[in-house]
């Protein structure tokens, strides 16, 4: 035969076993509402209340009617107070039981009993209640570990990671410190590591040793977990939890942290070895391209332009400039350099890189410039070496300091000793073809350029001025003040011609001291003009002063014209203008009389 008493626990501790067994997905409060009404109806009790211990009170968390109260907390409670009709139990865990009863129909030993189930009750729910808890845990990990396979970008890795966090533990505040060459910072709660050790020493030993670490500092009543972002590589960086009210660190969300915390650094580190791969297949392509374009034989102001625009695609230089050094010491910009190198606040930037290229033939790499008012700060300069002698060194400018990576310059490195031997020969050839082209003493073109030039103007144009020009007396030149004045003579002569006709026109030297100007486009009246305008500053300008004598011929797309037809028709004009005694121009006339010019 059993008590009532008995009779009531032995009921309630069925009641809350039904109720355990229940539940599918247990939820505290819940549980507590349950073992309230429960209580009140098997103990006829007038009020039952469940409250919780909060650092120094009680706070409600369940109870028979709305009144809500708290109860303030003090030292050395007993089990089981008495205070007229109420009755509060301590339960453990922190929970108190209060029973307001109608009554007075229980005693001590039912309450201790009772205190027994209610705790056994609650310790129970809590094991349930932790179980899915971390039921939950595990499938947002598995949700977060299948997004994270979805990106390779690493900002959003590491979005996603926060994300999950925040979404598990919601009362908690999270830091990232990460690695300083890290450039995904905008929307995260980012923090860089105090490589000098103060404040975070802990999240940089976890970043260090790859290990969780965790500060509990007393004053603060708070615990910071450090759990790395740990890759097969390599650590990226360690995230900061920050748990208030707290003393020490719950055992599975920490290993529920430190598990997200790796698939986050994996995660980050195949996003990183992506962009890598991607990044290496475009500097390749570069290197590629550009040696595939020099060896084209393009004209040098071509290749550098090519270069200079894919250098300042792929640096985000503001200013890119190529120069030459040549072997007398002098220094020359070459085609495709970005118009400030011709400015004077060129100047510091060139005498820099030239002087340090010329001590440091790997290259010349400044992240910081630190010139007060210079407007660039990042600098690299790449000698040009060809058998181990500078020819040239290429420069890239950015206003920004550490605006270059190293990667960058390594790049720029092997752009440039790819390059340089493409670009030599081009500028050889180039140098070559002007040579060809030009007459050694007097810098006019030579006769073979002229003869080209004419020719290709009679298949193109419709009409032209050839004017052949002959110096007067020139042997009693060189026999009065000798072979060297001569020579000087036709270089002033030459300086004539060339300050007198335009870039389209071609002056050029037609042998010993005959010279010849053609005249593209040019019709009769303005080839006349000019002949004879060249005629009077020859006689003005030189020193000691000589004249000349000119032969003008003109030919129109009309009358079909060979090149060797119009040469001896300015040849018979410039004989009619000696025989007219000289220091003058004739024009040809098909007429059998042709006219002196002026
Ligand atoms: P004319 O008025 O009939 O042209 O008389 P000229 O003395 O100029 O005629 P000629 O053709 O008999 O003589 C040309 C001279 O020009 C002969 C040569 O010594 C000189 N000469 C030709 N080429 C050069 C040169 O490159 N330098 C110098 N100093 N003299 C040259
Ligand atoms: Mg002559
Ligand atoms: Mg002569």
């Amino acid at each position: 035969m059993i008590s009532h008493s008995e009779y009531i626990l032995l009921s309630i501790k069925s009641s809350f076993f039904d109720y355990i067994s229940s539940q599918a997905r247990p939820y505290s409060r819940h549980a507590a509402e349950y073992a309230v009404s429960c209580l009140q109806s098997y103990l006829s009790a007038e009020y039952v209340s469940f409250f919780k211990r909060k650092e120094d009170q009680y706070l409600l968390i369940a109870a028979s009617s709305h009144s809500y109260h708290t109860v303030p907390f003090r030292q050395k409670r007993s089990l089981i107070e008495r205070t007229e009709s109420r009755v509060d139990l301590m339960l453990s865990e922190g929970f108190l039981l209060s029973v307001t009863e109608k009554e007075h129909v229980f005693d001590e030993d039912f309450y201790r009993l009772l205190i027994k189930e209610c705790s056994l009750f609650l310790a129970h729910f809590q094991r349930l209640q932790k179980k899915t808890d971390m039921e939950k845990n595990y499938q947002e990990l598995y949700a977060l570990t299948k997004r994270l396979h979805a990106t390779m970008n690493k900002d959003e890795v590491l979005n996603q990671f926060i994300f999950s966090l925040q979404k598990l533990f919601p009362d908690y505040l999270f830091y990232l410190f990460l690695s300083h060459d890290s450039d995904s910072r905008h929307k995260l709660p980012v923090k860089e590591f105090d490589y000098e050790g103060t404040g975070s020493a802990s999240a940089m030993e976890a970043y260090l040793t790859g290990e969780i670490k965790w500060d509990a500092p007393e004053s603060a009543n708070q615990v910071i977990l450090y759990a790395p972002l740990k890759g097969n590589q390599g650590i990226y960086g360690v995230v900061e939890v920050t748990q208030q009210n707290r003393s020490e660190l719950d055992e599975d969300e920490t290993m529920m942290t430190a598990s997200l915390a790796e698939a986050a650094g994996h995660a980050y580190e195949n996003a990183k070895l992506y962009e890598q791969s991607k990044k290496l297949v475009s500097d390749l392509q570069l290197i590629n391209e550009t040696s595939h374009k020099l060896n084209k034989n393009l004209r040098l102001i071509d290749t550098m332009t090519y270069m200079s625009d894919r250098i300042i695609r792929s640096f985000s230089a503001d200013e890119t400039g190529f120069f030459y050094t040549s072997s007398e010491g002098g220094t020359r910009m070459l085609p495709g350099s970005t118009s400030f190198f011709q400015t004077e606040g060129a100047d510091f930037y060139l005498r820099l890189a030239e002087n340090r290229v010329r001590q440091e033939l790997e290259g010349v790499f400044i992240g910081d410039l630190k010139v007060k008012d210079a407007a660039f700060s990042s600098l690299i300069a790449i000698p040009m070496v060809q058998r181990d002698e500078l020819k040239g060194f290429a420069v890239i400018l950015h206003r920004n300091p550490y605006a270059f990576t190293f990667e960058m310059f390594k790049l720029m490195q092997s752009l440039i000793h790819h390059s340089t031997l493409a670009l030599m020969n081009s500028m050889l050839r180039e140098e070559l073809e002007l040579l060809v082209i030009t007459d050694h003493l007097t810098k006019l073109y030579s006769r073979n350029y002229l003869d080209d030039s004419v020719q290709h103007s009679l298949k193109t144009d419709s009409q032209g001025v050839f004017i052949l020009m002959d110096i007067d007396d020139f042997k009693t030149v060189n026999d009065t003040h000798g072979h060297q004045t001569g020579d000087d003579i036709l270089i002033q002569v030459a300086g004539i011609i060339m300050n007198s006709i335009t870039k389209s026109d071609v002056g050029a030297r037609w042998g010993g001291e005959e010279l010849a100007v053609y005249l593209p486009q040019a019709d009769p009246r303005y080839g006349i003009e000019l002949a004879n305008r060249i005629v009077d500053s020859v006689q003005n300008e030189t020193f000691p002063s000589v004249t000349i004598s000119c032969g003008v011929a003109h030919w129109t797309a009309e009358e079909p014209e060979s090149l060797k037809r119009m040469i001896r028709r300015a040849d018979q004009a410039l004989y009619k203008a000696k025989e007219n005694g000289k220091n003058c121009a004739v024009f040809y006339e098909e007429s059998e009389v042709m006219h002196e010019t002026s």
